[in-house]
């Protein structure tokens, strides 16, 4: 088994991952940074959001594990105690990583600007701001015109990334075995005049939307971690993505138990 890992950059993240190279190299397992079969990330779920980014262009063949060396994360649900028992599953000649894979759906965002097109995948979401102004833009629903929005932004996000922006955004948290986007507002203006849906909307696989960002407006883009500012966007689309991202899980973690450890804790 070819691995590659990577982290966060502090101290502990440092250490944690020197001790796991140690003991990868003690039981077999393959450092490969062009083409791994796993990809660790030592940090949190920040460091997961690089880790997708970095690799990609590869998520139909590898799979990701993620160890948090803060608070738990929704991706990176390992802890630093829990190291050994992992490498061991890497290394153990019986495990056959196919059996281990939980597949989560994403999003798949084109961009198009008055003289090119690019396309994203996003882990977490996409979110549209303005920079200078309130952010106006029209959202079409499969070809047709929704509503025109004004406010702060729009969340466009994935399930497993629904505990994320969109959460704070007021979004539902939706189980990753639902292959969705979510359509979050953040903070709508609404009046006699400006008039926006105001809860939020769930798409399912094979829809898609558009968003026109009204003419010459400044507007910043974000996708996961990374940001873009731009002024000359034509529109910008978003769907469930056509390929999923995997996650090596070893040991059962149900996604609802992550969301209770992470917002309800284990008090009364
Ligand atoms: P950051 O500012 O360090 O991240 C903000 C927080 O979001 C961190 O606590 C991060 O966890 C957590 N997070 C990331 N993905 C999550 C998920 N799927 N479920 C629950 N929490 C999650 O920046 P970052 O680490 O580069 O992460 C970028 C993400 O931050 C964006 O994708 C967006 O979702 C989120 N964000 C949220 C808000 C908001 O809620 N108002 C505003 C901006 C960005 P770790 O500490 O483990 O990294
Ligand atoms: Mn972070």
């Amino acid at each position: 088994m070819k691995y590659y890992i990577l982290n966060r950059g502090d101290q502990y993240s440092q250490e944690l991952t020197q001790t796991f190279k140690t003991l990868a190299r003690q039981r077999g397992l393959i450092w490969d940074q062009e083409e791994p079969d796993i990809v660790v990330t030592v940090g949190g779920d920040g460091t997961m959001l690089q880790a997708f980014h970095t690799f990609s262009d590869q998520l139909d063949r590898l799979a990701f594990v993620g160890i948090h060396t803060g608070h738990l994360g929704f991706y990176a649900d390992w802890k630093p105690s829990e190291l050994h028992q992992l490498v061991e599953r890497m290394s153990d000649p019986d495990t056959r990583l196919e059996q281990h894979v939980v597949k989560y759906p994403i999003a798949e965002v084109q961009i198009n600007r008055i003289d090119e097109s690019l396309t994203y995948y996003a882990l977490n979401e996409l979110t549209l701001r303005g920079i200078h102004a309130t952010l106006v833009v029209q959202l079409n629903v499969n070809d047709q015109r929704f509503e025109t929005f004004r406010g702060d932004g729009i969340c466009i996000s994935t399930p497993s990334g629904s505990t994320a922006y969109n959460k704070s955004a007021g979004g539902a948290i939706i189980h990753p075995s639902l292959e969705t986007i979510q359509i979050a507002e953040i903070a709508s203006i609404n009046n006699k005049v400006y008039r926006s849906l105001g809860s939020s909307m769930i798409l399912p696989k094979h829809h898609h939307c558009d968003l026109y960002p009204k003419a010459n407006q400044k507007i910043l883009l974000s996708i996961d971690h990374l940001k873009f500012e731009y002024d000359d966007i034509i529109s910008i689309r978003a769907m469930v993505g056509d390929k999923k991202v995997r996650f090596a899980r070893f040991r059962p973690f149900p996604f609802w138990n992550r969301v209770k450890e992470a917002f309800i804790g284990d008090g009364e």
